[in-house]
């Protein structure tokens, strides 16, 4: 029968008639309704980092639900799940006691957040004139309204007549380059500046802390927002808890998604330093974040997202992936061998990947990984082939993984 699910990020003339259904998840595995099983080197799209089908989060999720599956939290309300959490995260993240979460439901929609909240807070401190943000060539941020505006993965963009004309693009390695953009369009009309720390869906491009701390800097001396977007690198995937403390990157804003709940729930937000929230929270404000949807912090999803911040601690998990770097990376590394392999980067964690010379040759080289029961995912502009393993994958499960891309690459 014709499907009628209309896959995102598809080409549905192609996909209706290949759909590839998965109907079982159990570690680090995944299994499909024709019984294949599939090593999920991704997991998922960089989310399930505690791995698939932990019964300590279905079991928490039950609980609650049966509890109370949700209240809203517009205007006084809160449940306990979403102010546990954000006490949580708060006690993880590496701004300090007095940050404060707002909440969302996924990344884009706290890139949203982030975004709106910039440029509210620079009305609110009377420049309403900073306006301005200036994001990065590669840069993913989602693809709600602002993410399609702030990320310039260029097929993203297309189709959509005009974007949010004051979004400016900077080089995503070369600071110089940020510091023209910015002083070009004045710095007195730049509100923020968004950055993932390490790019993820662009290609798994480090720009390096010196770039990281150059524009940091920068930002700090023209009062603009620096906004670290950890949806991928934030609750371990680098080996620490977030990027912005490996990398004493000082952020105003965090944004998080996917490994705060490890894909069990969805459940995304915005980690605010207190220079942002000063002007909402200091005693006779009267300024309001006017902004917030129905599941800001709905109930279930934060008690998935306590239980699976849980596993991770119990099971030791980001100091797991701060062990499996070395192996991780030198088992990529051994890619570099192959004369088709142009570039291999390794930039921290369990996040990798290495880089053919067509997007043909992604195309097939993901079909050819695959067919050795390997899921992994082409990246950046195809040419590029990404594995980011849940925390629990085995050195022998890497290894395994590499040996895939190595024979597939045999192929071209
Ligand atoms: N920001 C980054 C860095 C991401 O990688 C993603 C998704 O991959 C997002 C934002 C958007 O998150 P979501 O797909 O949950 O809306």
């Amino acid at each position: 029968m014709a499907t009628s699910f209309w896959h995102p990020q598809a080409l549905m003339s192609q996909v209706q008639h290949e759909e590839i259904v998965i109907v079982r998840g159990e570690g680090s595995y995944l299994w499909t309704d024709d019984g294949t099983r599939l090593l999920d080197a991704t997991a998922g799209l960089w989310y399930a980092n505690i791995g698939h089908g932990d019964q300590r989060v279905a079991d928490a999720v039950r609980a609650q639900m049966a509890e109370l599956e949700t209240f809203h939290s517009f205007g006084r309300f809160a449940s306990k799940p979403n102010k546990d959490i954000c006490d949580r995260i708060v006690s993880l993240a590496p701004l300090g006691p007095d940050a404060k979460v707002f909440l969302g439901s996924g990344g884009s929609d706290a890139i949203d957040s982030a975004a709106k909240l910039a440029r509210r807070y620079f009305t609110a401190t009377d420049r309403p004139q900073k306006r301005i943000i200036v994001s990065r060539e590669n840069a993913y941020h989602g693809l709600h309204g602002f993410g399609t505006s702030l990320g310039w993965m260029e097929p993203n963009r297309i189709g959509y007549g005009d974007l949010d004309p004051a979004v400016l693009r900077a080089s995503a390695t070369d600071a110089d380059d940020v510091e023209k953009v910015i002083m070009n369009a004045g710095p007195e009309f730049v509100a923020a500046f968004f950055a993932e720390p390490i790019i993820g869906a662009g290609g798994v491009i480090f720009p390096g802390e010196e770039y990281l701390h150059r524009v940091r800097d920068l930002c700090r001396e023209h009062d603009i927002l620096f906004v670290a977007d950890e949806v991928i690198c934030g609750f371990g995937r680098t080996g620490e808890w977030f990027a912005s403390g490996k990398y004493n990157l000082d952020p105003d804003m965090i944004t998080f998604a996917k490994g705060v709940t490890s894909g069990y729930l969805p459940l995304g937000g915005v980690i605010v330093a207190p220079k942002v929230t000063k002007p909402f929270w200091a005693d006779g404000s009267q300024t309001w974040f006017k902004h917030g949807l129905t599941y800001s912090g709905h109930a279930t999803c934060c008690a998935a997202a306590m239980a699976n911040l849980d596993v991770i601690e119990q099971d030791g998990l980001v100091d797991r992936v701060a062990t499996l770097e070395k192996p991780f990376a030198e088992a990529m590394q051994s890619l570099s061998d192959d004369p088709h392999v142009i570039d291999v980067r390794t930039p921290a964690g369990l996040l990798g990947a290495f880089q053919v010379e067509t997007a043909e040759q992604g195309v097939k080289l993901e079909a050819e990984i695959m067919a050795r029961g390997i899921l992994c995912r082409k990246v950046g502009d195809g040419t590029s082939i990404a594995y980011s393993p849940p925390f629990i994958i085995t050195e022998e499960e890497i290894d395994r993984m590499v040996d895939a891309a190595a024979k597939a690459l045999k192929t071209l």
